[in-house]
Formats: structure tokens, sequence, C-alpha cells
């Protein structure tokens, strides 16, 4: 089959690679409908995630119909020609994580755990697509995908929605709302969200529908502000404009109540900035004199008011501004997405009408252009704002 595989920081390319099959009893054969790219995936094309091997198939964010189940799979939740949503964190629905719905913090499915206790002190889920750190398994930028436990975690869609309206539940549509969520939001607040890239966006739409009175966007990414000015929200540019002087100036000098990080990484590197990768040592990177989202946050929310973060972060962060979250009693609260959680109510949003995620979708591409989708995404060209794949 054909899959899109990460060859080396800033190259991935469409090869032949063999077809997956059962391994275990209870996978499942997805034959691929629909893929997305990720802004995650740009965290691993830049070489920011050492533990990406060549020829490693990338992509977490995928659907597509049950071709094949193995013996182990309980027929009653999954069948051949099952249409499904594949969550991107590996759930096994049963250790002491699952049953508290911290699906990727579940602590049963990342064959690497070692890896990842060495990384961040205890282990977390196996997650598709995403490097060794999280157990290597074979990505959904692919015709096929295996996928593990495979009566536990896929979303069945049995009505007749279409793939761009239901394959977003895979990721970033549930992290968007689950940036919202960990924000308690009352009637009435002001939610600031840094970075209007498609997670961004859909925690505004999560922000609005959870009750925000006022959403605000900061970017400095024209085209992505006006996607969210269309939606009616307030934005920022941050190459023009002091961020925390124009929140104070909206908020009558308090801050906004909730405030969303959904940037991450990106913040502390900067498109300029130089880059060095060094497969031992890990990414080495330059800080450049961008302004730090997640630090404009801490120091622009309001006291007593909550700082939600979804953007991804690997390793450390410096100058963490502790004495500002201290002494203003802000809650820090943050996670990879606990997909699971969310997907089934988010699925009835979308029936409802109440969410459309198909207004993100600039980019329709064949799988064989992936590499060409990367690089648009990446470098914010031709208005690129989520790239959709089909093979
Ligand atoms: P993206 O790269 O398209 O969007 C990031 C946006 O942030 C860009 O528009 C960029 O211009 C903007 N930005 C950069 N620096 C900024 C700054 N200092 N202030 C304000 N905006 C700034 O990516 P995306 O797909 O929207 O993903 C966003 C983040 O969410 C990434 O870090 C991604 O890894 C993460 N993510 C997390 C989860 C999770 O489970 N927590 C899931 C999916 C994605
Ligand atoms: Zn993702
Ligand atoms: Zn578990």
């Amino acid at each position: 089959m054909k899959a899109n595989c990460w060859i080396s920081p800033n190259t991935v390319e469409v090869t032949e690679v063999p077809d997956p099959s059962i391994l275990n009893s209870r996978d499942a054969i997805v034959r691929i409908t629909s893929t997305a790219i990720c802004g995650s995936d740009l965290h691993l094309l830049d070489g920011y995630v050492p533990t990406m091997q060549k020829g490693d198939i990338m992509g977490h964010e995928f659907m597509g119909e049950v071709v094949e189940v193995g013996p182990g799979v309980d027929r009653d939740k999954l069948r051949v020609g099952d249409r499904v949503v594949v969550p991107f964190p590996i759930g096994c629905g049963a250790c002491a994580a699952c049953l508290a719905d911290l699906w990727s913090c579940c602590e049963n499915t990342n064959p690497n755990a070692g890896l990842a206790e060495k990384m961040f002190g205890h282990p977390t889920a196996g997650i598709y697509g995403y490097s060794h750190l999280t157990g290597g398994f074979a990505g959904g930028q692919a015709e096929y995908a295996r996928v593990v436990l495979a009566d536990v975690n896929p979303l069945k869609i049995e009505s007749d929605l279409t793939d761009e309206q239901v394959l977003f539940l895979s990721d970033i549509l549930p992290t968007g709302f689950m940036g919202a969520d960990m924000c308690d939001i009352h009637d009435g607040d002001v939610v600031a969200v840094w970075g209007a890239g498609p997670v961004g966006q859909f925690a505004m739409d999560s922000a609005r529908v959870l009750g925000a009175a006022h959403v605000i966007a900061i970017d400095d990414v024209p085209y992505r502000l006006e996607m969210a000015a269309s939606q009616g929200y307030t934005t920022i540019d941050y190459s023009d404009t002091d961020v925390r002087s124009r929140l104070l100036e909206l908020t009558g000098g308090r801050g906004p109540d909730k405030c969303i990080d959904a940037v991450g990484m990106e913040a502390t590197h900067g498109a300029a900035h130089v880059q060095l990768y060094d497969r031992a040592k890990q990414a080495v990177r330059a800080e450049t004199d961008r302004p730090h989202a997640l630090r404009q946050a801490i120091t622009s929310c309001r006291s007593g008011g909550i700082v939600s973060v979804i953007g991804v972060y690997g390793g450390f962060i410096d100058k963490f501004p502790a004495g500002a979250w201290m002494n203003r009693s802000i809650t820090l609260r943050t996670g990879q997405c606990h997909v699971q959680r969310y997907m089934r109510p988010l699925l009835e949003r979308i029936e409802r009408g109440e969410i459309d995620p198909t207004r993100i979708i600039t980019h329709r591409l064949p799988l064989s252009e992936a590499p060409h989708g990367y690089d648009v995404f990446k470098h914010k060209q031709d208005h690129c704002e989520k790239v959709v794949l089909t093979p």
C-alpha cells in the first residue's frame, strides 16, 4: 500500500510499504477513507521529536471502513463493514487512567512505556503515527491502518454524516473542546485563545458553545485571524499589538477570565528560528524573541482565572512565570486530549448543527500529495488552515 512516511527533519515521502495485518486478536484493519495533517505532525516534521525513525508512517487523524477484525474483537462492538473514526490516543478501557476517563494517560497501551517514563516521569498512552516514544504505532496517512484494541477505541458512525463532518472527532475537535471544557466556562466569561490554527478555531467555537460571552483570538497570521473574525470573534495580531495591554483594555483592566494556549512548542521556536538536529542529543533550538504564548496567557489572565493548555509541549520551557501563577491564584490545566471522553457527545453536537467542523478545511488533496500538504500547512501558504488527504 501507499503511505506517507517520515524520512528526516523537514522531509516526508509517499512510498510503497507492506500492508498492515492483524497481529493481535483484538486488532482490526481499517481501509482509510479520509485522514488529516495536524499541528502535532509539524513537531515531527520539524524534528522536535527525536524518537522518529526513517520510514515511520505519519498520521493520527484518520477514519475509514473496517475490512478485517481479529478473532478476539467483540462482534457486538465492531464488525467488518463498520464505518469508524479512530481516536489518536489508544486506551485499554480497563486501567485506572482509562476508568477515570483519562484516556491519553492509559497505563497499558504504550509498548515503549519506559521511554515515555524517562521523558515525562510516568508512562503515557500509545498514539498512532507519533514516534517510538508513544509506542511506534504506524499512522493513518496511508491506505490501510492496523487499529489495536478495536472493540474499545473506534467510534462507529451510523448516520449519513460525511467524512469531513466527523473526521476531526479523531483529535482536533475534542482537543479544542477539552481546551474550553478545562476552563469551567460560566455564562458571560471572556475567553482568550492563543493560536488561530485548527485547534484554536475549535477551542473558540467550543468556548462559545459552552457559554462564553466574548471570545478573543490571538495570532499573527492575517488569514487565520480573518477566519476567526468571520465567526464573530475579536482578534489581536501579536505582530503589531502588545497582547497583554490590548487584553486588559478589552476587559476593563482585569484580564480575560479564561485563557487557552492552542500554540504549544511552536511558540518557543518560531518560524524563523535556527534549528540544529542531533539524533542523540535531541533537537536543539535557538530561542527567538517571539512572545511566548503560555507566559503571556499566565500574565494576562485575570486573578483567580484558569489557563488551559492544549498546545503540545515536549521537554522544558524557560522562564515559567511562577510568581504570577501563584500570587494571583491562577489555575493551570492541561493534557493530551482524552478523545474517547468527548467523541460521542461531540458527534451529537455535530448532528444537532451546534458545531460545523468542516468550516476550517481549506485543502483537499490526494494522499500522494501529502508532502505538498505539509509544506503549505507548515509555511501557511495559500491560506492553508487544514489539509484533508484522501487515499
Ligand atoms: P498550527 O500550527 O496550525 O497552529 C498554531 C497557531 O499558533 C498558528 O496559527 C501560529 O501562527 C500561532 N502562533 C504561534 N506562536 C504564537 C504566539 N506566540 N501567540 C499566538 N499565536 C501563535 O497547529 P494546530 O493544529 O492548530 O495545533 C495547535 C497546537 O495544538 C499544536 O501544538 C499541536 O501539537 C497541539 N495539539 C494538541 C493536542 C492535544 O491533545 N493536547 C491535540 C492536537 C494538537
Ligand atoms: Zn493531532
Ligand atoms: Zn488504559
